[in-house]
């Protein structure tokens, strides 16, 4: 036997797992299954007295409140609905600040009071829910013993059912906030954040002479990336199992060098695997698009369509929860870590973002000819100013444990936030600074030399995989967000600071005096943005050596390299300023948002270290000895059969094993450490138990390259990256 027991039976699972789902497309379209679980604007329609209807459409088209008489009439529907579907719970979700998804179900019976029981659903209880708030985080807002928390509906954002095997649950997205009123979760900034982008960004429409301005909503389309093992190694590895990243692991001898995974063909078990995710989403009305494989082994990406954000970012939950789940039935395991293993790379979320109504369509719409788009210069002006103001805040709020192994390392992107406007649009940012602006690049058409193919036409400017935050043809491309975050903490953020801007220019812009004219103040607050905040922007190569430099000490913007650099921006003056002033967040809240960044951090890191302490005392050193003792017997056999025995192998095993024992000695000496403070006991973490956990790892490693196979005790890189 060449391999370990465990780790022979894992690749024996993993060789033999064969798909026996088969689901049915050819006889019901994907079209059939669009929205089945959703209870969406047609279903209402058709079941909702039109009146009813037409007041609920109004909320979620115009933000109007709805009042409760209301709320009790769709209640009974929506519970009608359900009970038709199988349906036996209702759950309030929410997103409380661990980022994750949270629910908390009843069950739609009651008893009758007759020694039965029958189905009840108030508009109070769609609604209104009350979670006891006290098992999770609030940073310090709230004391253990105010238990008190509410969920509160998002009429925005559908209600669905989430199929079992055995039964079926109707969901209702909400806002969760404690007794006292804060707010405890993910979503409500988003909400606040973008009822501040619609009121700024029509006051600008308004000046552009629009008459007719329908609600400005955030649009949001995110990329997600992911990994898919095998089960089997997942299991077999409890580093992956309890901390989401390999804490171990000798380079391959196969990487990502032949760059042959980007778009390449989509392994069997993993494409049966995509069709049966995008079956479930589709389900529940979410509209992925697109599927391919990434760079790295085994890394994959999904795409939907963008949609209202709000809308967007309680999808995205629901597709990362979708490809986890899914993965099981399939032997897979899904890993969302940002960088679940090293020397390949990680994964992330490109998180893309716009802002548009039904009136006036996408904002951020440049048209042909950009440099004669006042109103689309304004908004993208107002993005850049934005970003310029506020990078830091940007780069603190897609900041983790994990995501540090991205941003700041040597991956795409760096964690300098700076702004990719392509060729065109920079240079008309560059003769803006000047003046006006009086033309615009062409992209013009490629011919391929053969006829049978029609000429292409070329964009007006390349793209540019480095930069964090690109303009990307009609909307930005923020691509810092981590593959295992929500988006909504990034969201809220681009919708504030974007919506401050906006504020700033349509104040400008009311009071020009009436002998000027509009056009002239506009061109003149255009040139002044430019030549302001210009620095932000950069078309080169984000990770070269001398763009760090440049950044850093030409242009003044700043190099956050790690979580605890970039914390302090969640409490920033001008972060508390426009978060205060739009109302999104209140100061408290916003340090209750940072100390619970630094403590996840903590704790993300100190699991980690937990880890490797473990698998170093009970697989590592137990499986390097026995391969030592192994060789020190063949030693002393050889040398009483009076054979020359050669003993460098011996030596060289027992020198790593020294040095693996001696950095396991130094790690349990920092492993027990607490500082006084959050921010020194972060420090600690990130400057003595990070560093030295590179160095057991750098010890067990050399190990793996020299104990025999079959002794090692978990799937190796190789095993787990390319066998499908
Ligand atoms: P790329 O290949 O440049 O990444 P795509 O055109 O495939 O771009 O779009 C990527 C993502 O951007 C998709 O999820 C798409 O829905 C989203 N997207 C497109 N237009 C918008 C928009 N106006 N607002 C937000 N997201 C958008
Ligand atoms: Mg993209």
């Amino acid at each position: 036997m060449s391999v370990s027991p465990a780790r022979l039976s894992a690749i024996s699972a993993a060789n033999n797992f064969r798909v026996t789902n088969t689901l049915a497309f050819k006889e019901s379209h994907s079209a059939a299954l669009y929205g089945k679980n959703v209870f969406n604007e047609k279903v209402m329609q058709s079941r909702l007295p039109k009146a009813v209807y037409k007041a609920v459409k109004k909320t979620i088209d115009t933000g109007a409140p709805l009042d409760p008489s209301t709320a009790d009439i769709v209640a009974t529907a929506i519970k009608d609905w359900a009970l038709e579907r199988g349906a036996t719970h209702y759950a309030h979700v929410f997103q409380p600040l661990t980022g994750l998804t949270a629910e908390k179900h009843d069950s739609f019976l009651e008893p009758d009071g007759k020694g039965g029981a029958i189905a009840e659903f108030s508009g109070k209880q769609l609604a209104q829910g009350e979670p006891d708030a006290s098992s999770f985080p609030s940073g310090g807002i709230r004391a253990t013993f105010e238990a008190r928390g509410y969920t509160a509906w998002d009429v925005t954002s559908p209600c669905y059912l989430i199929e079992n095997a055995n039964g079926v649950t109707l969901c209702i997205p909400t806002a969760f906030v404690s007794w006292t009123g804060e707010i405890l979760d993910v979503k409500t900034p988003v909400l606040r954040s973008m009822k501040a982008l619609d009121v700024q960004a029509r006051r600008i429409l308004k000046l552009f002479g629009h008459t007719n301005v329908a609600m400005v909503s955030a649009t949001a389309g995110p990329e997600q990336e992911y990994f898919l093992i095998d089960r089997n190694f997942f299991l077999a590895r409890p580093d992956l199992l309890s901390s989401g990243r390999t804490l171990f692991g000798a380079k391959p001898p196969k990487g990502q060098e032949f760059e042959d995974q980007y778009f390449g063909v989509i392994p069997e078990r993993v494409l049966a695997y995509m069709h049966e995710c995008e079956a479930e989403l589709y389900k529940l009305g979410i509209p992925v698009k697109t599927r391919h494989n990434e760079v790295a082994p085994s890394q994959y990406e999904i795409a939907p369509i963008y949609e209202t954000a709000n809308v967007a970012a309680d999808h995205q939950q629901m597709v990362m929860i979708t490809l986890k789940r899914v993965a099981r039935k399939y032997g897979l395991e899904c890993l969302l870590h940002e960088k679940p293993f090293a020397g390949i790379n990680g994964s992330g979320k490109h998180l893309n973002w716009s802002l548009g109504n039904s009136t006036q369509g996408n904002l951020l719409e440049p048209g042909h000819t950009p440099h004669d788009n006042m109103q689309f210069l304004v908004f993208c002006a107002a993005v850049v100013r934005a970003v310029h103001r506020h990078g830091g805040l940007l780069r603190a709020m897609v900041a983790s444990a994990s995501n540090d192994h991205r941003l700041g390392a040597n991956e795409a992107p760096p964690a300098i936030i700076s702004v990719y406007l392509g060729d065109q649009l920079a240079d008309v940012f560059e003769q803006l600074k000047k003046g006006k602006a009086k033309s615009s690049k062409k992209g013009g058409s490629m011919h391929l030399g053969v006829d049978v193919i029609p000429p292409l036409m070329k964009d007006a400017g390349d793209r540019n995989r480095t930069s964090p935050f690109a303009f990307t043809g009609n909307k930005f491309e923020f691509r810092a967000v981590a593959s295992n975050q929500s988006i909504g903490g990034p969201l809220a953020a681009l919708n504030t600071i974007v919506a401050e801007s906006l504020d700033y220019i349509a104040t400008k812009l009311e009071k020009i005096p009436k002998n000027k004219k509009f056009e002239d103040a506009v061109a003149e607050l255009l040139t002044e943005i430019a030549t302001e905040h210009s620095a932000v922007i950069f078309n080169g190569n984000g990770y070269s050596e001398e763009w760090h430099k440049e950044a850093e000490f030409k242009r003044g913007l700043l190099n956050l390299r790690t979580t605890i650099d970039a914390a302090p921006q969640i409490v920033a003056k001008q972060t508390v300023a426009a978060y205060e002033k739009y109302q999104v967040l209140s100061k408290r809240e916003l340090q209750a948002r940072h100390d619970i960044l630094l403590e996840q951090y903590c704790k993300a890191i100190n699991v980690e270290a937990n880890l490797v302490a473990e698998m170093v005392s009970t697989k590592y050193l137990p499986a390097a000895i026995r391969y030592q003792t192994e060789l020190a017997t063949n030693v002393a056999s050889l040398k009483a059969a009076g054979v020359r025995s050669d003993t460098a192998q011996l030596e060289k095993v027992s020198r790593l094993i020294d040095a693996l024992q001696a950095e396991a000695v130094l790690l349990a000496e920092i492993r027990g450490h607490h500082a006084e403070g959050l921010v020194e006991e972060a420090e600690h973490y990130n400057k003595e138990v990070l560093p030295k956990l590179v160095e057991v790892r750098k010890a067990v490693d050399a190990l793996e390259e020299v104990v025999a196979d079959d002794l090692w005790p978990v799937p190796t890189y190789e095993e787990m990256l390319f066998i499908h």
